[in-house]
């Protein structure tokens, strides 16, 4: 068909285009192509279709019909438009299962983690905390608890093992006592309980364990 001399001889309204697609994009550089809608010379014709009728307009009068500025611009017709919709799903809902078996993955190590002997450590902690009387006092717990230096502890020793430093906190926290100091009396549970939060056997999110699961 010869677009330049076909004119389908009616005025293309808002009301016709609702229901046609972009069947294709044509340039004619000579501009003696007429848009079927606002009769005038266009260069950048859009071929569209749909309802019993077909017409050719112009992209500045598709975009004011409300056909879709992104297809106009990409020079798509509806089908590629579908495809390319089509592929965008497909790839989100990959990276969603991805992302799901991932997580899966993670809090199955944490489980173990906690089932482990840091799982004892992090509920003491945990307990010692919310049993203390800057908790009970607090207005906001939520608040209490992000700013607590023991709680953070927890949260961490939860997911991965600690530094030596932090170990010896928990050690004086959990072992310590009154005094939160080491002595005769509690030195095994003490020196204990800092190995365990050191060691990294039992599990947790380490750098080699996300490579891990992301290679697979
Ligand atoms: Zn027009």
């Amino acid at each position: 068909m010869d677009y330049k001399t076909a004119l389908t001889g009616y005025r293309l309204t808002h009301d016709d285009v609702v229901n046609m697609r972009i069947a294709g994009h044509i340039r004619d550089e000579t501009g003696m192509t007429m848009c079927d809608h606002c009769y005038t010379g266009i260069k950048n014709i859009v071929l569209v279709s749909g309802g019993g009728k077909s017409g050719q307009i112009g992209s500045t009068c598709a975009e004011k019909l409300g056909f879709d500025k992104y297809q106009l611009r990409k020079k798509l017709t509806h089908d590629e438009m579908e495809k390319r919709k089509k592929a965008t799903e497909d790839y989100r809902k990959k990276a969603k299962a991805e992302f799901d078996r991932e997580q899966s993955l993670i809090d199955a190590q944490l489980e173990r983690r906690m089932e482990s002997p840091v799982g004892d450590i992090v509920r003491r902690l945990e307990s010692i905390t919310v049993n203390s009387d800057a908790y009970r006092e607090a207005r906001d717990k939520e608040m209490f608890l992000e700013n607590d230096f023991m709680y953070s502890l927890a949260i961490q020793l939860r997911r991965r093992p600690l530094s030596n430093k932090q170990a010896e906190w928990v050690s004086k926290f959990v072992a310590g006592g009154q005094t939160q100091r080491r002595n005769k009396g509690n030195a095994e549970e003490y020196d204990r309980i800092w190995d365990v939060c050191i060691s990294d056997e039992f599990f947790g999110i380490s750098y080699s364990f996300l490579n891990s699961i992301k290679s697979k």
